[in-house]
């Protein structure tokens, strides 16, 4: 069976791994590979590498830096396909969304192209007579990215691309689950022309990143995943010096007001309930219907689930696919079954689905509950599979306070004909990415991503200006050239002159 190794300096690694883990085709229930868990002295040796490479490719120039990443962005075009098929092999995700999360990726390398502008400096002339001030920003050195298995291709492309532009070296650290992508993505970038040892892969688990959190050669960590572990890493990280971006998990609403337009609203909420089987950060998981909103909604949900069509994410006429493993089929079966003990309405059961000769896959159908209150389990936790919940509330000031009182503020929507009431929800939500009409609000390239509250760890979120900001650090340079006019000693703070 295949191993999955790391990828160092610029191959991939032919030590033979201590400790392994199974990949499986979700689909399938199989194990299709197994993939090498990097020891602390792995990892020691993906740091070493890139430590030696940022001594050179931070001297490396602008256009030396743009040429390969342009010739990058044209490899990842040219290979998506084989890059989204291998997220459906080993995360399940039908193949069109799979090439849509492909496609957001490649898109943050695009921005990443213009990093000659994106990483200017400030010039200021004559700050004092014949005194100039500017600022210039510089890489950090080597910086390492810890990801979910979610998006295995987008969310290290949400990174890496950024900081190898700014200069610096990376360390990838990717999901054990679905590991393959990086590995590819590290090829193409080779093949573009990067140097050895400044994008490097250590693939593994907890004893992986912890060695990384303490390394003292790893200037900044930047992370995505569940909560818990993101506090943890930013915890851990900052302790031992770093800089660090921890974006953790979520728990989205979408607020339907009763002028809404009903079928409008029903094919967003299936769309980003259902959409890559609910494992995305920004779907959503609890409509809030207000007055008579839900009544309408619901016979509009039942009619789109009941048409859904769950199957292998590899059969073009799938539209869901399966969870990533038994382990979170398990766990998110297991809300379904605490809804109903809890009092919730279960109104679209997905527990019963059979898919025709895939028994052993990870599926389970679109759920569906109505009459959730925020005391039950399925409204408190990220549940992160195919479960969408309806909770009613009388008025738009009772959603928005439902809204802010929650500890997780990744996404958040609104539907509403009402510009007035779309105005104001935007102002007062206390949440970092909103959509109006538009459920899965993921801002372009060239803005940031990042929720706030227990949905993010640090200061800056990711990509866009954040992540160059995130990536550099600035120097502000005062100089003076000499002129005999400037002879003479004063001890005093300079004056206007
Ligand atoms: P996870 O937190 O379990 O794992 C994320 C990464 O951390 C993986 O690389 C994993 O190997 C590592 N890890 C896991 N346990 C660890 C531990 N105890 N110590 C150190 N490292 C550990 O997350 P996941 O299950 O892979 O992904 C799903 C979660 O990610 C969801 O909560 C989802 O909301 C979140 N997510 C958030 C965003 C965002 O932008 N906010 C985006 C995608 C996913």
């Amino acid at each position: 069976m295949k191993t999955i190794t790391h990828w160092i300096d610029g191959t991939a690694s032919t030590r033979a791994p201590e400790r392994t883990g199974d990949v499986f085709n979700p689909a399938t229930g199989e194990v299709q590979a197994k993939v090498a868990f990097a020891t602390p002295a792995v990892v020691d040796e993906a740091v070493e590498s890139a430590w030696h490479a940022a001594q050179s490719w931070r001297h490396s120039s602008i256009a030396k830096r743009t040429k390969i990443l342009f010739a990058f962005r044209q490899l990842v075009d040219k290979h998506a396909a084989e890059i989204a098929k291998l997220l459906t092999l080993e995360h399940g995700k039908v193949a069109g969304d799979a090439m849509g999360e492909v496609q957001r990726g490649l898109e943050v390398i695009e921005f990443a192209c213009g990093i000659a502008d994106l990483a200017k400096g400030e010039f200021s002339e004559n700050v004092s007579t014949e005194v100039d001030t500017f600022s210039i920003r510089q890489p950090l050195g080597v910086v390492a990215g810890i990801t979910p298995f979610n998006f295995p291709a987008m969310v290290p492309m949400w990174m890496y691309p950024i900081a190898i532009a700014c200069g610096n070296t990376f360390v990838l650290k990717p999901s054990e689950r679905d590991p393959s992508a990086a590995n590819f993505c590290a090829q193409l970038f080779a093949d573009a022309g990067l140097p050895p040892g400044v994008f490097n892969v250590v693939h593994g688990d907890k004893v992986a990143v912890d060695r990384l959190l303490e390394h003292p050669k790893v200037a900044a960590i930047s992370f995505v995943g569940s909560t818990p572990i993101a506090q943890y890493i930013y915890e851990t990280g900052t302790k031992h010096g770093k800089r660090v971006q921890a974006l953790g998990g979520a728990k989205n609403h979408m607020i339907v007001l009763p002028d809404a337009d009903m079928e409008l609203a029903a094919d967003a909420a299936v769309s980003a309930g259902y959409g890559s089987a609910g494992e995305r950060c920004m779907a959503i998981s609890m409509l809030v219907g207000v007055g008579a909103a839900a009544d309408k909604l619901v016979p509009l949900l039942q009619q789109r689930i009941a048409k859904l069509k769950v199957g292998d994410g590899l059969d073009p006429a799938s539209e869901m696919g399966p969870l990533v493993t038994k382990a979170h089929l398990d766990k998110v079966r297991g809300y379904v079954d605490a809804g109903v003990r809890e009092g919730a309405t279960l109104v679209a059961d997905g527990r019963g689905l059979h898919v025709p000769g895939r028994a052993a896959g990870f599926f389970l159908g679109p759920s569906l509950f109505d009459h959730v209150e925020p005391g039950m389990s399925i409204y408190k936790d990220e549940i992160f599979g195919p479960v969408l919940s309806i909770t009613r509330v009388a008025t738009y000031d009772e959603a928005i306070a439902m809204v802010n009182k929650n500890p997780y503020a990744n996404g958040v929507a609104i539907f509403t004909n009402d510009g007035g009431a779309a105005r104001k929800f935007q102002h007062e939500v206390e949440v970092g990415m909103v959509g109006i009409n538009v459920p899965i609000p993921v801002p372009m390239a060239y803005y940031s991503f990042g929720g706030w509250k227990a949905s993010l760890f640090g200061d800056l979120h990711v990509y866009g200006r954040d992540g160059v900001h995130f990536y550099t650090r600035t120097k502000a340079i005062t100089s003076r050239w000499p002129d005999p006019r400037h002879r003479g000693v004063d001890l005093g703070f300079p004056q206007n002159r």
